[in-house]
C-alpha cells in the first residue's frame, strides 16, 4: 500500500499530526513557534504525494526541501546535487520509502504514479495553489 507513504517521514517532525481530507494531515509546525497549546496547528502535509504548506509562516514546498529545512540545509530544486542528497538522506532513514513502492497503482487523485516523487509533490502543490489554500 503506497497510500500515505509519506506520513511517517513528516510523522517524525510534526507532531500529533491529525488526518484531513484527501490524503492531507494537520500538525505542527516544525519551522516556526506552534505551541502545541494552540487551539489549530497551522502545518498541513499530504501523505500522498509529500507535499507540505504552513498557514502560518507561509513556508511550503516538497518533501525533499522539508527534509532540508529540517537539516538546515540550503536546497535549489534544480540542483541535481541537492536532489541525489536528499534521496540518500531518505533512502538511508526510511527505506521502505525510497525502495518506492513508486509500483504502478491506480492513483485517485488521478496524479500517475509513475511520476518521481518530486513531480509528484509539484503537482500537488500547483494544486493547493489552484484550491486557493492560500490564506494570504
Ligand atoms: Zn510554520
Amino acid at each position: 500500500m503506497i497510500e500515505g507513504r509519506w506520513r511517517e517521514f513528516f510523522s517524525v517532525h510534526v507532531p500529533k499530526a491529525k488526518r484531513g481530507a484527501n490524503g492531507w494531515w494537520n500538525g505542527f509546525c516544525p519551522f516556526h513557534e506552534d505551541p502545541e497549546t494552540s487551539r489549530s496547528p497551522s502545518f498541513g502535509f499530504n501523505a500522498n504525494s509529500g507535499g507540505w504548506r504552513c498557514q502560518g509562516c507561509g513556508e511550503h514546498g516538497n518533501a525533499y526541501q522539508f527534509l532540508a529545512r529540517i537539516e538546515g540545509r540550503p536546497y535549489d530544486k534544480d540542483s541535481q546535487e541537492d536532489l541525489r542528497w536528499a534521496r540518500s538522506v531518505i533512502a538511508e532513514r526510511f527505506p521502505e520509502l525510497a525502495r518506492g513502492g513508486m509500483k504502478k497503482k491506480r492513483s485517485p487523485g488521478g496524479v500517475g504514479t509513475n511520476l518521481s516523487a518530486a513531480e509528484i509533490a509539484s503537482i500537488a502543490e500547483m494544486q493547493n495553489y489552484q484550491r486557493g489554500m492560500s490564506s494570504e
